[in-house]
């Protein structure tokens, strides 16, 4: 059996979990003063997800870098991967927020969106 401590990023609290594993089972938690901490406890030890926010090169006068972001959570072990892939990439003007910059990031099945709009 495994124990893992954790502060709760659900809110302002930070509460300390400390959570029971056995391999990838959750046998127990500790210190979550509410549902959101022990889902997000038992989702961190289990398959952790993060959303990427970053830029990417654009093809404007105006802005030399596009903000994005991934349109959900994906695993963290595919940022670096994704985060190789948005350095090799250049979006092109107009850009709408919100409008998908590259599909399926890293093999993720989520796509990155701009934040922003951009012009020439
Ligand atoms: S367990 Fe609940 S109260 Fe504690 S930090 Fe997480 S969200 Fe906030």
């Amino acid at each position: 059996m495994e124990e893992r401590i954790l502060t709760c990023i659900g809110c302002p609290q930070g509460c300390q979990l400390k959570i029971k594993l056995d391999g990838k089972k959750v046998l127990g938690m500790e210190g979550n003063n509410c549902k959101v901490g022990e889902k997000y406890g038992a989702k961190e030890v289990v398959s952790p997800e993060r959303t990427v926010t970053s830029t990417v090169r654009l093809d404007s006068r105006r802005l030399r870098r596009l903000p994005v972001r991934t349109k959900t959570d994906i695993p963290k072990d595919k940022m670096a991967e994704c985060m190789k892939e948005l350095n090799c990439l250049e979006a092109h003007v107009p850009v709408h927020r919100g409008d998908i910059i590259l599909k399926d990031v890293a093999g993720t099945g989520v796509d990155v969106i701009a934040t922003r709009d951009a012009e020439e």
